[in-house]
């Protein structure tokens, strides 16, 4: 997939996620492979493979930190057969890498002009597993529920209520949770009416808006 420039960075990223604690080698293969720095802007393709950057992709948005979102993916812990949900679609890459690992991918947008910018990243790379819809994701996408994983790649003040509801028996919710400016990233597990939560780390995400999240204009 990525004949490219950029195949020695990439593998210098893995290594530094590996050092960073990541063990999952599902996860680390699809970041060895998925190009991130098509996904960013072309004035920040330096920095594409710095595992503890951030970028800005426009729009006040960012693509997230590689050790954040191998992180999450990983505690996400995706089989093959799944069908997994994210909110929070951006540049497009974190449904990039979870196209390797899942059957099938759904992916929320807010912002209509970043969710056709994904599509067309995703389309170019030959990624056919993911459809990206624009609505609010803290509402989830209850017509394809259930889940078997949830991710949120936004910050909300709480658990939303219906990304539970629309969780599998077994299956995981992974969410950065808090305040506007620092969260933690917390991993809902399902289990049967109950369910368990691990706090994972520190995070710093971008707001989640919307009616279960922060207030804000969805589009
Ligand atoms: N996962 C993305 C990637 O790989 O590039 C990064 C996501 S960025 C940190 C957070 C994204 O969540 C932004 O694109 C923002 O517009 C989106 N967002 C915020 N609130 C949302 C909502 N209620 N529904 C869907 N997307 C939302």
């Amino acid at each position: 997939m990525a004949s490219d420039g950029y195949a020695y960075r990439r593998a210098q990223m893995v290594e530094a996620l590996e050092r960073y604690g990541i063990r999952d080698q599902r996860v680390l293969d699809a970041m060895r492979l998925i190009p991130r720095d098509f996904f960013v802007p072309e004035a920040y393709r330096h920095a594409a493979y710095s595992e503890d950057v951030s970028i800005n992709i426009g729009e006040g948005q960012t693509i997230s930190q590689p050790r954040v979102v191998a992180a999450m993916t990983e505690a996400a812990g995706i089989g093959p057969e799944d069908r997994v949900l994210e909110i929070g679609t951006g540049s497009g890459y974190q449904a990039a890498v979870l196209a390797r690992l899942a059957r099938f991918v759904f992916s929320i947008e807010r912002i209509a002009p970043l969710a056709r910018e994904a599509k067309g990243r995703l389309d170019a790379l030959g990624i056919e597993n993911v459809s990206i819809k624009v609505m609010d994701g803290t509402l989830g996408w209850r017509a394809l529920a259930p889940y078997d994983a949830i991710l949120v790649t936004a910050a909300a003040p709480d658990v939303p209520e219906p990304l539970i509801e629309q969780l599998v028996d077994g299956g995981r919710l992974v969410l950065p949770v808090g305040a506007r400016e620092t969260q933690v990233i917390r991993v809902v597990e399902r289990r049967g009416e109950r369910y368990e939560t691990t706090d994972l780390q520190g995070a710093c995400f971008v707001p989640l808006i919307g009616r279960h999240g922060w207030r804000g204009k969805v589009e």
